[in-house]
């Protein structure tokens, strides 16, 4: 894909700016009505969905060129989705968030590189994660835990770690209890240990299309010979690169993807799995952006844009709208709502109209600031529905809410859905 299969797209664009918004009908408050980050840190159209579009749109057509003040455009944006879910649910039919995928993947082609960026593809080519860390210490997270080596044999189910949870002292913990649960409850599960490699979802993202199309072959591989019918995984990030990135570079992965709240949740309603344990907690739900909205299987399109009845623009064959509807937002709802004495908020903005944590998109890593200021916004938001607790099932929210409770010093405390299943089995 480039910039030329989205032509008709970007010539149709209103400029409506609805991709800034919830829709009218399910606003709850002017305070929680807006839904795109960037436009709301920025206020300036060029940075909203629809602003990159017509940016994307200039330099496809030759009128404008890749300047260091248009990279600062491109890239202050988590690429969270938010803006083509709401660009189709008021029945527009635009791909805002690929538009600004292809639009990096160009400025990478043109040399126009971010420095931040440059340091994580060095990493994945050197040491296959995203972190700067060493291979070599991949495995460490599952010392002691006597769990399958996938390498050297056959499991049902493949547990993927990802490079934050294999590599972030404070939440390898949450990965470990995933895999401890998963063999209490009777599952036959394997990792990759020290062999595991980064999904490539974040190459991606920046612009770096063959690193991830590197990482899906090499993964498939590693799966097949695995044997396992059942992929699971607890970051949602490699959830989303797996369901719904890979099908779109054309590499669609031939098992059944689950993240670790969709299993655990199965695992809970069999029985399987106890929660005797009352834990006495208000907490409110965060849905990852790249476990709801961009956890939606993808399905790819090739057709042709036609005008009929004089005027009437259709797409042949009928074009699928991705509204986000079919991402992962009941399974950790049913797991927190399933442990005793624990009580769950919602927040205004939630499911398909989440509000970012902050870290996407090559954001956290290049503009710190941005990322503090976005994650500052949800916990404010999580704040005022009396929650006690901020819940998340995924190591980048995690990590950027931690970080931004650290500095701000706001009282609320971050869980992954995980901990609070293990503390109510007991
Ligand atoms: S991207 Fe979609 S929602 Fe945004 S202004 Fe264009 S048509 Fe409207
Ligand atoms: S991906 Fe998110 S931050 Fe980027 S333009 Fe769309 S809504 Fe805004």
């Amino acid at each position: 894909m480039s910039l030329r299969d989205y032509e008709f797209e970007m010539d149709f664009c209103s400029r409506c700016s609805h991709c800034k918004w919830i829709p009218l009908l399910f606003i709850k408050s002017h305070r929680y009505a807006n839904v795109c980050p960037a436009i709301e840190r920025f206020n300036f159209h060029a940075y909203s969905g629809s602003g990159r579009v017509i940016a994307a749109h200039s330099v496809h057509e030759g009128r404008s060129e890749i300047t260091d003040e248009l990279l600062d455009v491109i890239y202050r944006c988590q690429l969270d989705g938010a803006c083509n879910v709401m660009c189709h649910l008021s029945n527009e039919i635009l791909e805002p968030l690929q538009i600004i995928r292809e639009l990096r993947t160009l400025a990478v082609e043109r040399g126009m590189l971010l420095p931040e960026h440059t340091m994580i593809i060095d990493s994945m080519r050197k040491e296959d994660n995203v972190l700067g860390e060493k291979k070599a210490d991949r495995g460490k997270w599952a010392e002691g835990l006597d769990v399958k080596d996938i390498n050297s044999g056959e499991a049902e189910v493949f547990y993927h770690a990802g490079c934050r949870y294999s590599y972030n002292q404070d939440l390898r913990g949450i990965a470990r209890t995933g895999i401890s649960l998963l063999r209490g409850a009777g599952v036959d599960v394997g990792i990759a240990g020290g062999e595991e490699a980064c999904c490539g979802g974040r190459a991606f993202d920046i612009g770096y299309r063959g690193e991830m199309e590197k990482y899906a072959d090499d993964f498939a591989n590693r799966l097949r010979s695995s044997g396992a019918s059942t992929l699971v995984t607890s970051c949602s990030d490699c959830y989303s690169a797996f369901k719904h990135l890979y099908p779109m570079i054309g590499k669609k992965l031939d098992v059944e993807i689950v993240h670790i709240t969709e299993y655990l949740d199965r695992l809970i309603k069999e029985g399987r799995i106890a929660l005797c344990k009352e834990v006495p907690l208000r907490v409110t739900y965060h849905d990852p952006c790249h476990l709801g909205r961009l956890g939606e299987e993808y399905t790819p399109w090739s057709g042709e844009w036609k005008t009929v009845h004089g005027g009437v623009i259709v797409s042949d064959p009928p074009k699928p709208v991705h509204k986000g509807l079919g991402g992962v937002y009941d399974p950790p709802r049913d797991v927190l709502k399933a442990i005793p004495g624990l009580q769950l908020l919602e927040m205004e903005r939630n499911r398909e109209f989440s509000w970012c944590c902050g870290a996407g998109g090559g954001v956290l890593e290049a503009y710190e600031d941005f990322a503090a200021w976005t994650a500052m916004e949800r916990i404010e938001e999580a704040r005022s529905t009396g929650a006690e607790a901020l819940v998340t099932a995924c190591p980048w929210c995690e990590r950027n809410f931690k970080d931004a409770v650290a500095a701000n010093g706001h009282g609320i405390t971050v869980y992954d859905v995980v901990e609070l299943v293990q503390e109510a089995a007991g």
